[in-house]
């Protein structure tokens, strides 16, 4: 098999690789529950030679792998759906269940394309007799931030060169700087009940220290670096207002583009949840419900990846797809569909991008969110990238992008993703210069910066 061989082979899986993702969309499953989705890929990956291996203590996590020896290539796939996020294949809003899940973020396309791929390459493996091993990766939990952390905990992605992976957006490129590392904790305060009216004098109010706590953060916010993001809610406001709060809690998210900037603003808040709990003799503790890494960037796999991408041109989509974009897209602002096409500098004139953005813009391109890829990029080279499986000016996260997720426009920019595997795994198995490269870029930059996990 050519190169071209093994991309037609991702043809051929049409129809398995769309009817997973169909059947994924279909029963949208939320982080920790996806039992389906992760027995739908062992199923198809095991008829296909694949050897499974569950990973401990992590619910719907595994990995299917096939061929000998190194270099051994990591494809990771997702399947979490969001809640609140159910839709139909609709140009309008539609719940499918009011309130219910929905693949608002694409992940039902993430990990159908992922499996594409390795299908399409142990098909090459053993046709070709080729040296190398291509690993599946079942990763739960990313919506929640704590499966592939959970997963690096048990070890399971040991034994792995390097590791590829996808995200269905309104764009085709590679990302080189990503994701912002985060820290997502919970800060909770014990005080004293009493009667709001008759003893108001013996209560210390719980709620008291959380509103302090929040004034203080929200006064912090002038004194950290500009990309830094902090977010919060109160997750438990106290009861009735006529009983003086016994307990209250609020959720943070700190974000910030590396992590020591997160662990250190963190250190800060929970000095400012110290200092509320002081001035309200309340108790203050807090714990973490997940963290993760920014990405690092691998100079040399993000090469790699622009040069399939560019190779292999865009998804080539019909007027029908075309149509049902553009209906999707003018459901949001103009503004916000101008503020894609000016920040990735895009001169095409279509709702759904076609081409592959400039090296540059690439290269400079941001991704605000926050994925647990980013700490998969720290214990070995990796790289990401995005194609165009909904319009520009739709973000994740939404209906618009739940409906293009289970649309033929949606699937098309599935399989230019599959492609892009296929291309860029071709490219590995045949050149293992590339390999030993990012693996030097990778112990270069994590020589005196190692990987601490951000789980407490
Ligand atoms: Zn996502």
């Amino acid at each position: 098999m050519n190169k071209q061989d093994l991309i037609a082979e991702i043809e051929n899986l049409k129809n398995v690789i769309t009817d997973a993702s169909i059947s994924i969309w279909n029963n949208p499953e939320i982080s920790g529950e996806e039992k389906f989705s992760s027995d739908l890929m062992k199923d198809i990956l095991k008829s296909n030679e694949f050897e499974i291996h569950e990973i401990n203590n992590v619910d719907y996590a595994f990995y299917a792998e096939y061929g000998q020896g190194s270099p051994v290539i990591a494809i990771m796939g997702e399947y979490d759906a969001l809640p609140g996020m159910s839709q139909k294949k609709d140009t309008k809003h539609n719940p499918v269940i009011e309130g219910g899940n929905g693949h608002g973020c694409g992940h039902n396309l993430l990990g159908s394309a992922a499996m594409g791929a390795v299908l399409a390459i142990k098909n090459y493996i053993k046709q070709d007799n080729v040296k190398g091993t291509i690993r599946f990766y079942g990763c739960p939990a990313e919506e929640t931030l704590n499966g592939k952390v959970e997963m690096i905990r048990e070890n399971a992605f040991d034994g792995c060169d390097v590791a590829l992976s996808w995200h269905p957006m309104n764009v085709n490129t590679p990302i080189y700087n990503s994701y912002l590392a985060n820290n997502s904790i919970k800060f909770k305060f014990n005080g004293t009940s009493a009667h709001a009216a008759a003893v108001p004098h013996l209560g210390r109010s719980a709620l008291d220290a959380v509103e302090l706590m929040n004034t203080g953060a929200n006064y912090m916010r002038e004194h950290v670096i500009d990309k830094a993001r902090i977010h919060y809610t109160i997750t438990d406001a106290g009861g009735p207002p006529n009983i003086v709060p016994k307990e209250a809690e609020s959720w943070y998210f700190v974000r910030a583009p590396h992590r020591k900037d997160v662990t250190e603003i963190t250190d800060r808040l929970i000095k400012i949840s110290e200092g509320a709990a002081l001035m309200t003799e309340t108790e203050a503790s807090h714990k973490y419900v997940a963290g993760c890494y920014e990405m690092m960037p691998n100079k040399v796999l993000f090469d790699l990846t622009y040069k399939n991408m560019q190779e292999l041109k865009g998804p080539d989509f019909t007027l029908e797809e075309l149509q049902f974009a553009d209906e999707i897209q003018k459901t949001v602002s103009v503004h916000q569909v101008e503020g894609d096409i000016n920040n990735y500098k895009i001169l095409e004139k279509y709702s759904m991008h076609k081409n592959v953005v400039s090296k540059e813009v690439a290269q400079e391109m941001y991704l605000t969110g926050s994925s647990d890829s980013g700490d998969v990029s720290w214990i070995l080279p990796m790289n990401c990238f995005l194609t165009a499986c909904w319009p520009l000016g739709i973000n994740p996260h939404t209906w618009q992008a739940t409906s293009m997720a289970g649309s033929e426009a949606g699937q098309k920019g599935m399989l230019y993703a599959s492609k892009v595997f296929a291309s860029i795994a071709y490219d590995l198995l045949n050149d293992s210069s590339l390999v030993e490269s990012a693996k030097k870029e990778f112990s270069d930059k994590t020589k005196n910066n190692k990987y601490v996990m951000p789980l407490k």
